[in-house]
């Protein structure tokens, strides 16, 4: 089966050949970054609203006539999405807001959004016969990936920064991969990747130059469509680290707008944390990306130098979206909001989403009426150091009813 026209230039628009590990464009270098283009002549001939009634396949490969894949290898992969998507009244009416969902990608495989890249990343190593992959990350793509590694047989090589939170750590050792804390920020964890990949010739899951992976996580909007019978909601919330996130929310709806699935494309709110806005402050300035530096407790999205900002600010724009950026203790705010009235614990990075929503809806551009989805990338569990600094110490009791019945009071 092949969907895929051709790979296309984000700068210079050459194109060309769809092959499993082509990375970035030759003729632009590193920047270049790729985009997978359809033949959606192709896609409209398979799919429509009763393709969806008929699926039985329950995760990410439901989608597979959008996706850049060999069906042959998806077979033994960890079941990646078809995650819930929450109508969430309670949390609504707090922010006035009347029709609010809360998408939990928390619930995939290894607890967050980055499961969607991570499996295809594997099935394309394996169509391009790698035995192993490697990646640079805050975390989340780190444990991802190496989770769906182990599932497929695959070896993983990792680079985490030293900051990297314990939970994902665990997890990617639990996993079995070969981890390499790097002394250092993001920036340099992703710079010895590079290195590294180059030299051992791995295959590459670095998000931004690895034109497939946005194409993994398109596949949260193609369901957030499919989870509202196709009536797309007016804003959806995403919080912004590389960009790639982002950039796959506006390819997926883009997708079904391409095969008159949808009417419109929902706007997307990028939402960034106050000590790491790159994208922010380009936006407001109107000028070219500036690296910062990474001062925040949303890991996940503390990257300095975005690697994909052509796409993630096309999506915005196009989308005709806007950027915000919120602080630490909103952030915090935000997950204790999320935790009490949705039952849904999420990390600091994925929270950051939500305090966007509450800033948006409070300076007015968000109404009341708009239909809204605000996105939920990471499970909590996988940093509770910072969770737990937002809340008080447990009260510690004998065991003694009187001393309860005291506290109790
Ligand atoms: C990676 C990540 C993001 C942002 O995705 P980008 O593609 O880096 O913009 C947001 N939240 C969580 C929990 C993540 O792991
Ligand atoms: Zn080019």
């Amino acid at each position: 089966m092949s969907n895929v026209k051709h790979l296309e230039c984000t700068i210079c628009h050459r194109t060309y050949k769809d092959i499993p590990d082509m990375m970035t464009c030759p003729a632009c270098g590193e920047k270049g970054i790729l985009d997978v283009i359809y033949d959606y002549d192709k896609i409209r001939a398979v799919v429509d609203k009763d393709y969806f009634k008929h699926q039985d396949d329950h995760s990410i490969w439901r989608y597979l006539p959008f996706l850049p894949v060999d069906p042959r290898y998806t077979k033994n992969t960890l079941r990646v999405g078809m995650t819930p998507l929450y109508d969430s009244l309670e949390l609504g009416q707090s922010l006035g807001i009347d029709n609010l969902y809360v998408k939990d990608e928390g619930l995939n495989p290894t607890q967050s959004l980055k499961d969607r890249a991570s499996v295809i990343a594997v099935v394309k190593a394996k169509e391009a016969g790698y035995d192993t992959v490697a990646c640079a990350s805050t975390g989340n793509a780190a444990s991802s990936l190496a989770g769906n590694s182990a599932k497929v047989g695959l070896s993983s090589v990792i680079f985490v920064p030293k900051r990297a939170p314990t939970g994902k750590l665990a997890q990617l050792l639990a996993y079995g991969a070969k981890l390499f804390k790097v002394d250092g920020d993001y920036r340099d964890t992703y710079e010895l990747s590079k290195q590294a990949i180059a030299k051992y010739g791995w295959y590459n899951r670095n998000a931004a130059v690895n034109p497939f992976l946005v194409e993994g996580k398109k596949t949260v909007a193609l369901e957030i469509a499919e989870q509202l019978d196709f009536d797309v909601p007016d804003w959806v919330v995403v919080s912004v680290g590389d960009g790639c996130t982002i950039a796959g929310v506006f390819k997926g709806f883009m997708d079904l707008f391409e095969i008159g699935m949808i009417e419109r494309i929902p706007k997307l709110l990028g939402v960034q944390s106050e000590g790491c806005q790159p994208f922010v402050s380009a936006w407001e300035s109107n000028e070219d990306l500036i690296p910062t530096a990474e001062n925040t407790i949303a890991d996940s999205i503390a990257v300095g130098i975005p690697r994909n900002p052509i796409k993630a600010i096309r999506a915005v724009k196009n989308s005709t979206g806007r950027w915000i950026s919120v602080s630490d203790s909103a952030i915090l705010e935000a997950m204790r909001l999320l935790g009490k009235t949705e039952g849904i614990f999420a990390e600091p990075a994925a929270a950051c989403a939500l305090a966007g929503l509450i800033k948006a809806r409070k300076l007015g551009f968000i109404n009341k009426s708009d239909r809204t989805v605000v996105m939920c990338t990471g499970n909590g569990l996988k940093d509770t150091a910072n969770a737990l600094s937002a809340f008080k110490e447990p009260t510690l009791v004998k065991n003694d009813i009187s001393e309860l019945d005291a506290q109790m009071r």
